[in-house]
């Protein structure tokens, strides 16, 4: 569990000075990595590291000698196209790392002038998927969305026996994860129209979101070894943002027995920037669960986890319809919510997904599952904030919207703020919605 150290100080300043902007998703307390080369380029893509509005890129820093020892072993492996080689690394090397910028990053460093010719800004960049993604796991963890959805799909039984008592989780499609910027095409399927006898075949009519973290895990683990969960955060290298995009009319005909299949594996789109657990350090809290509910099994707890085992991150999901976007105008919020009312924690997922011995590799993604709070203006999908499509959002701009339509685009945003902390954000997570291929 990271603990608060001197690269936490929010008196701390960079020399980069849209890192001192108040405001700024990136100030030198945050230092999230991504991977990305010139915008339009034919260049080789390469970790780099956010600092204000500028990239440090991690590949021109390799070739420089500034850094030594363990942080100089990181920065060689976070040059590469894919962030798995860093990842591998272990918590040592991430914070032997951040340490080394931290401090090459302050106002008055003597090594300003090698760094900032490293500097790339980031309104000349083009990102990529961080990390080789072998394995993404979706997990299910909003017990609020799993009441509101539950109560749609199943009105007579919302909530399943085992919520309460096991992370719930699918193993989900790595091969048609994005990044910010993507866009897709309406997916085609087979629906049961209502009160019809036979499925009809077509584009979705419910295309949704689902507001998630990412998590991304560092290092792994043996098939056969579980981790423990005093030791579940050390595999976790940070977060990000995820839409798990869902056309929620084909996932109704098609998820049982086995759960969600082509209603999900269409598209799902992250954000660039992954945060690392360290600077997420500040804003932890503790694990609470509702006295009425079970505890969670010895294996899925511990003291660290009940004391700080939360994470109080700050969700927010605008839509921009082409209406809006021709007008000049920005995204709508829909939704304002925080992953502190997760009901299983970060570290609860990765003992949970290796405790029958499965093994989890470096850049490994898992998706939190639906992150809605506790009332319907917290909900994380359009399923729920329209109750199920009877009630449409009205827009400020006059439009309203149940499902998505061709056009719309949905960008999320992240941050964690509060007194006596530096505030630090995770850039936006957005994806474009394209007409179906006729
Ligand atoms: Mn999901």
């Amino acid at each position: 569990m990271s603990a608060l150290n001197e690269t936490h100080d929010p008196a701390l300043r960079s020399w980069v000075a849209s890192a001192n902007l108040t405001g700024t998703d990136f100030p030198i307390q945050n230092l999230p990595f991504a991977v990305f080369r010139r915008r339009g380029s034919a260049q080789a893509f390469r970790g780099g590291v956010a600092i204000g509005d500028q990239i440090l890129d991690l590949a021109a820093l390799a070739a420089t000698s500034v850094f030594s020892g363990e942080a100089a072993v990181a920065v060689q492996a976070g040059a590469q196209d894919k962030l798995n080689a860093l990842m591998a690394l272990g918590a040592g090397a991430w914070r032997a790392l951040r340490l080394a910028l931290s401090r090459a990053l302050r106002e008055g460093a003597a090594e300003q002038a090698m760094l900032d010719a490293c500097l790339v800004p980031q309104s000349e960049a083009d990102y990529g998927v961080p990390a080789r993604i072998g394995d993404y796991t979706d997990f299910y963890t909003s017990v609020h969305h799993a009441t509101n959805i539950g109560r749609l799909f199943r009105p007579d039984n919302p909530l399943l026996p085992n919520y309460k008592w096991v992370p719930i989780g699918y193993h989900g499609r790595a091969s048609s994860i994005g990044v910010s910027g993507q866009s897709f095409h309406r997916p085609v399927g087979q629906t049961l129209p209502p009160g019809a006898a036979q499925p009809v075949f077509g584009a979705s009519q419910r295309l949704d979101i689902e507001l998630e973290l990412g998590i991304f895990l560092g290092t792994g683990n043996a098939l056969g070894e579980p981790v423990p969960i005093t030791q579940a955060e050390g595999h976790v290298f940070g977060l990000c943002l995820l839409n798990d995009w869902s056309a929620r009319d084909l996932q109704a005909w098609e998820y049982q027995p086995l759960g969600p299949f082509l209603s999900k594996n269409f598209a799902t789109t992250i954000s660039p920037w992954i945060v690392t657990l360290e600077a997420l350090a500040p804003y932890r809290l503790p694990f609470l669960r509702p006295e009425a509910d079970p505890q969670p099994l010895p294996y899925l707890d511990s003291e660290a986890n009940r004391q700080q085992g939360a994470l109080d991150i700050q969700l927010q999901v605008g839509l921009l319809t082409p209406t809006m976007r021709d007008a000049g105008q920005g995204d709508a919020t829909i939704c304002r919510t925080s992953y502190r009312h997760a009901y299983w924690t970060v570290a609860q997922l990765v003992t949970h997904h290796t405790v029958n011995g499965c093994n989890l590799q470096p850049g490994d993604l898992f998706g939190s599952g639906t992150l809605s709070g506790p009332t319907l203006d917290q909900a994380g999908a359009l399923i729920e904030l329209t109750t199920g499509g009877k009630h449409p959002l009205e827009l400020p701009n006059g439009e309203s919207r149940t499902y998505l339509e061709d056009g719309d685009a949905v960008v999320i945003r992240g941050w964690c703020e509060k007194a006596g902390a530096a505030r630090i954000g995770f850039g936006e997570c957005r994806g474009t919605v394209l007409p179906a291929r006729s």
